[in-house]
């Protein structure tokens, strides 16, 4: 069997587009949270996100600010526990979890994988460390396990440099073998990463809202501008990723409304 990358939509919310973006599109769009697993066929299954949590969350005020600005969509069937089991996948399988960053709509089922080992940048440890309302994280989602979880920390050592696609990106070979490069996507939040699987496909976490918004990354409206962690970079990693785009490479963002399971094919 050959390496597959499948999408799972794990919970969703809608915005107006309209009231993120200056002169954009006005709509009122479905933003799924996509979670997205790379089975090698070997023993390796990495997966990218986690979605939002399902039942309560006992997040306090904090979680009940975050849910009145962004109210979440969540059925039991949501669980990205849930959506594995259906599609024949065990979540104790997986070996992996990389988190773009750790806002709400991507940690939430981070508690269904207690045997994995999760990817993280500087960025994430920084936030872990001192959780501000500002960089958007509700400490209450993660588990109490997740402190002492196996975990690979990415600091600036462990990324080369290097030019893809006419741009310089700086990336981590997960395994050595090109099959998965960890990528640095800045802007967002702090630390906030990719992954380019096979070359092919580029997940973007929510380096952009979606990839078919990334001319809009310089139209932010006050409000989306405030909540990025460094608005200039979440631009200027818009262009990285138009630039991926042009070159044929499939860029996909975790709020994209992905309507093919398989990515790779
Ligand atoms: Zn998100």
């Amino acid at each position: 069997m050959s390496a597959r990358l499948r999408h799972y939509a794990c919970g969703r919310t809608s915005h107006d587009l309209g009231r993120m973006f200056r002169d954009g599109p006005r709509e009122v769009r479905e933003f799924p949270s996509g979670v997205f697993l790379y089975d090698a066929s070997d023993e390796r299954r990495v997966l990218f996100d986690t979605g939002y949590a399902t039942g309560d969350w006992r997040t306090g005020w904090r979680g009940a600010a975050y849910r009145r600005l962004l109210p979440p969509q969540v059925a039991d069937t949501d669980d990205v526990a849930a959506r594995l089991l259906a599609d024949g996948v065990r979540p104790d399988s997986i070996t992996h979890v990389v988190l773009s960053h750790l806002h709400p709509d991507h940690v939430g089922g981070v508690r269904r994988f207690p045997s994995a080992t999760f990817v993280l940048s500087a960025g994430h440890v920084r936030t872990l460390a001192a959780p501000r309302l500002r960089s958007g994280v509700l400490p209450g989602l993660l588990p109490d396990w997740f402190d002492t979880a196996r975990r690979v920390e990415l600091g600036d050592a462990d990324f080369v440099s290097a030019g893809h696609w006419g741009v310089r990106l700086r990336s981590h070979d997960l395994f050595g073998d090109g099959s998965y490069l960890v990528l640095d996507l800045p802007g967002h939040a702090d630390g906030h990463l990719g992954a380019l699987v096979h070359g092919r496909v580029l997940l973007a976490g929510d380096a952009a809202w979606g990839s078919d918004l990334l001319d809009e990354a310089t139209r932010l409206r006050r409000l989306p501008r405030m909540v990025q962690h460094d608005a200039d970079r979440y631009a200027a990693t818009a262009q990285v990723l138009r630039a991926a785009g042009d070159h044929g490479v499939r860029v996909v963002c975790s709020h994209d409304p992905v309507t093919a399971t398989e990515l790779l094919r």
